[in-house]
């Protein structure tokens, strides 16, 4: 039962979710049903993105909304490390500070490289200060659901099989606690060419046996669980019955599930639909703004596999500087990233930093950058227009790669020759110009969003790197 002070905490933290910025009309009542939805699974790991597309409203709108209830303590952040092959949560993490480049998934017996729009999944959690529910205490739930609803998302799928784990559970043998010192055996029949897997679902503590396609052979295995590990009579099995007797040696009872699947995986080829990874969160605006001390563990860096980076910078602005004096400059300057800002965040990019008179912006599309490019020159004319005076004259470069995103003082930020290159791309642009890499022009949204303006190809020698680097330039006014 909800007390009067949860109730109050929920209509605070809603009226003031509501005045957090302009909501398309019914966004927030569209969240409050959820709250309220009677299945307490349907508050778990809620993906914005699979929000948005279930309620109509845009994708962005929808992580916004997520990034605020969880600001107002509506909801916690989630942050997991999905298993490519498989999908299990191989690690899951409160904050990102925990996110770490490398994990091995026990399930699948595989390492796994970490890349953060890949399989770096941000959910979120219904607050227990808003309603207590039983997912909120893993502890309780039996085996079964701790495995198939509280460890395997419910967006995975199998192709053309349904949800995984559905699959799961035809496959499951067993699934039951096994108490502090507690013995229990069973017998399974393992195929030729299958595995068998005794999987303790809590701390993910695996033992795995692949058979081959020898003669079928009756064979007993012990096994006990320790702190660390199975400890098993044998390190391999044949096809055919195996009496399994499995004794759990630590002090905690501990969440037991034996199953059977093809050597091959049945679960691998496993598929989600598309969910909110760690590089969009990365280059959202409002968790950049909302959630500061979000950062990446110091000397963690963790890749990023495509990712658009834009730098800006004024020309001639040290003359700028001596013509309306150091004050006004600082006030113009403030000014003109405020428009810079704007237009990066309405094509769903973040600023990383400003760095002097520039701006260093990130995207998850090149599209993006193209577009918010094109509006800092509209916006930065209208500027000086309305002044009457051209004081701000804008140069834009954008490159498009591989990156490690990184924490430098401080601040979430980007590594490597990517960034170098997006900057010296920009050094390469002249006064009223956009220089882009041929790896942000050969997107074909990025030519449509330039189609009509002149991107006349040439070979640059840009700052530190020994090879040419074939660029577009783009003229502007
Ligand atoms: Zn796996």
């Amino acid at each position: 039962m909800a007390t009067a002070a949860d109730v109050a905490f929920l209509d605070n933290a809603l009226a003031q979710l509501e005045g957090a910025r302009r909501w398309t009309p019914r966004t927030i009542s569209k969240l409050e049903a959820l709250i309220h939805s009677d299945d307490p699974w349907a508050v778990y790991r809620v993906d914005p993105i699979t929000f948005a597309a279930e309620k109509g409203i845009t994708e962005q709108e929808a992580i916004d909304l997520f990034l605020h209830a969880t600001h107002q303590g509506l909801f916690h952040m989630e942050w997991r490390l999905l298993c490519p092959q498989c999908t299990d949560t191989v690690s899951s993490c409160k904050t990102m500070s925990t996110v770490t480049s490398r994990c091995y998934c026990q399930l699948c017996q595989n390492s796994v490289d970490v890349h953060l729009d890949e399989f770096i999944a941000v959910s979120f959690n219904l607050s227990p200060r808003v309603r207590e529910l039983l997912w909120h205490h893993p502890e309780s739930l039996n085996v079964e659901d701790l495995m198939l609803r509280y460890r395997i998302d419910r967006r995975a799928t199998m192709p053309g099989m349904g949800p995984f784990s559905e699959m799961m559970r035809q496959l499951i043998l067993f699934s039951e606690y096994l108490q502090p010192g507690q013995t229990t055996e069973l017998a399974v029949d393992v195929p030729p060419e299958w595995a068998l897997v005794v999987f303790e679902a809590a701390g993910a503590r695996t033992l795995f046996y692949a058979t081959d396609s020898a003669p079928a052979r009756e064979q007993s295995i012990n096994a006990s669980l320790t702190p660390e590990s199975w400890q098993a009579s044998h390190s391999t099995a044949l096809p055919g019955k195996v009496v399994l007797k499995l004794t759990n040696d630590t002090a905690q009872r501990a969440p037991v599930i034996v199953y059977t699947r093809p050597n091959d995986g049945a679960d691998s080829g496993v598929q989600m639909g598309p969910f909110l990874n760690g590089n969009r969160l990365l280059s959202n605006q409002t968790f950049r703004n909302l959630f500061r001390a979000e950062t990446l563990a110091a000397g963690e860096g963790v890749g990023v596999r495509d990712l658009t980076l834009l730098f800006t910078d004024l020309k001639g602005s040290t003359e700028m500087y001596e013509r309306v004096g150091d004050l006004s400059a600082f006030a113009l300057v403030q000014q003109h990233f405020e428009h810079l800002r704007r237009a990066v965040q309405e094509q769903e990019g973040a600023v990383v930093k400003t760095i002097g008179d520039a701006v260093m912006a990130s995207f998850t599309r090149p599209e993006q950058a193209v577009k918010a490019a094109l509006a800092m020159f509209r916006e930065i004319e209208q500027f000086n227009t309305q002044r009457g005076t051209r004081d701000l004259i804008l140069k834009v470069g954008a490159h498009r790669g591989h990156t490690i995103a990184v924490t430098l003082n401080d601040r979430l930020d980007y590594f490597g020759q990517t960034v170098n290159i997006a900057s010296r791309v920009q050094n390469a642009a002249h006064a009223d110009e956009f220089c882009i890499t041929e790896e942000v022009f050969s997107e074909p949204q990025v030519q449509q969003a330039l189609a009509g303006k002149d991107a006349t190809r040439e070979m640059a020698q840009l700052k530190g790197i020994a090879a040419l680097v074939p660029i577009r330039r783009v003229s502007v006014v």
